[in-house]
């Protein structure tokens, strides 16, 4: 296997040769919160798939639902006018997590990139059927990472997610994210500093021309890019800023949602309500490819009233809704709100946020400890605290090995340390993640 993963797979998001250095070379079982590889080490998931495994590994009811689904009806989606019973049921189901009163109409992807795009032209799309048809341009945080296709791509912020495939969708421009560590005003105050990144917003809109700007796209707590955790008054800041200017907000909650930020969805933690919110990765807890966009009942209120034509969909995927997607989706989430996974994450994360806190008082080698909203957090590694210069990559590297030896799996992207365990893990598993980083970094 190992001989073979060297040669014949291509890893994403790695330089072909870097991807083979990095530990765990292949995962071949899970439980619980713990994954094995092939060598038969057991670690506890940090990392919690990616992001996504919101309910751990052996989630017996969603495994029932999807075998009993492929037993009635294993393929029918969603295609022009035709669907499945079970969306049905699931888009009813999603409006609770997202906005009960606001986010009616589901479209259904298989995953979260399929999202981004479907959000992102139906803003265009929206605009066009209004009358506005200059409206095409879109906005995103510096910070902000979107997903793989070609809409994505553009309005991702990080140059590493970019460059390689421009050109990309031109009109695209990128805003300051809350970055209390590193940003351009040298303000290290979250409020001060979700003002100052407001100002920023509404300066790029003058610049640009709120009449040609389709909408902006926002992770509620930046994820990928470093997990940032804004200050409270970010989102709603953004929220009355695209209002006024009559710019569409959409939400990309493809980590944030399903209790992961300690709440159902990440805007209603800042009490935003989206004009859409893309959702996809926990929905399904990793047992299935699947997506979703909500979408509000102004915008489809427009669409339905069109006479024109011009609101026809010219989008979808063969497997939109896809029956054994919505039935694992409709189990996840239903076990998701029987365990009310949402409050052991604010538990578990302040716990987790608490503790790497202390590794940061005992390591020079943490510039920034980041958490605070439910069980997302990371540690950024420097190799001076003063210059702030980042860690060099073996060093990094040392430190996720270590800690995989160590007894937890978790994720470096940069030089950060990303941390998203299951909702479900206990006060003993944050602590062996703990103990496992604390050896990493000691390491180093
Ligand atoms: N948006 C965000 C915020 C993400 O974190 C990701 C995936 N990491 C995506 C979109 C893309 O989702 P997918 O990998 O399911 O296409």
């Amino acid at each position: 296997l190992k001989e073979n993963n060297a040669r014949h797979l291509w890893h994403p998001m790695a330089h072909p040769a870097d991807s083979l250095a990095h530990p765990p070379e292949i995962i071949v079982g899970g439980e619980g919160v713990s994954i094995t590889d092939v060598d038969g080490r057991t670690v506890v998931d940090g990392v919690g798939g990616l992001w996504n495994v919101n309910l751990g590994y052996s989630c017996q009811p969603v495994k029932d639902a999807i075998s009993e689904q492929l037993d009635r009806l294993p393929y029918y989606s969603i295609f022009r006018g035709t669907t499945n019973d079970l969306v049905i049921e699931l888009s009813y189901m999603l409006r609770e997590f997202f906005a009960p009163d606001g986010l009616s109409r589901a479209f259904f992807t298989s995953g979260g990139s399929d999202g981004v795009e479907i959000a992102l032209r139906l803003a265009r799309q929206y605009h066009k059927v209004r009358g506005e048809a200059g409206r095409v341009k879109f906005l995103s945080l510096k910070k902000g990472y979107h997903g793989t296709h070609t809409l994505g791509a553009s309005v991702n912020g990080n140059p590493n997610f970019r460059t390689q495939y421009e050109p990309l969708m031109p009109g695209c421009h990128h805003i300051p994210s809350p970055y209390t560590y590193r940003n351009p005003f040298g303000e290290t105050d979250p409020e001060k500093l979700a003002q100052l990144c407001l100002a920023a917003l509404e300066d790029e809109i003058k610049f640009q021309d709120s009449s040609t700007i389709a909408a902006m796209i926002m992770e509620p707590v930046l994820g990928a890019g470093g997990v940032i955790p804004p200050h409270e008054s970010f989102m709603p800041g953004v929220r009355e800023i695209c209002s006024k200017h009559g710019i569409l907000l959409i939400a990309d909650e493809v980590i944030t949602a399903y209790g992961r930020t300690g709440a159902w969805s990440g805007s209603r933690r800042f009490g935003v309500q989206p004009d859409m919110a893309v959702t996809a990765k926990a929905i399904t807890n990793g047992y299935f490819p699947f997506g979703a966009v909500m979408i509000s009942d102004a915008i489809s209120e427009v669409f339905e009233n069109d006479t024109s034509g011009k609101a026809t969909i010219g989008s979808g995927y063969t497997y939109s809704g896809h029956p054994v997607g919505a039935a694992a989706a409709i189990a996840c989430l239903k076990e998701t709100e029987r365990l009310n996974v949402k409050d052991n994450a604010a538990k578990r994360g302040e716990q987790l946020h608490a503790g790497l806190k202390q590794l940061g008082e005992t390591y020079d080698l943490i510039g920034d400890v980041r958490g605070g909203y439910g069980l997302m957090c990371a540690l950024e590694l420097v190799s001076d605290r003063d210059t702030k210069a980042p860690i060099d990559k073996a060093s990094i590297s040392t430190v996720q090995k270590t800690a995989y030896d160590a007894g937890a799996m978790v994720r470096v992207s940069g030089n950060n340390i990303i941390l998203s365990p299951p909702l479900i893990l206990s006060e003993d598993d944050v602590n062996t993640i703990l103990t496992a980083l604390d050896k990493g970094l000691g390491a180093v």
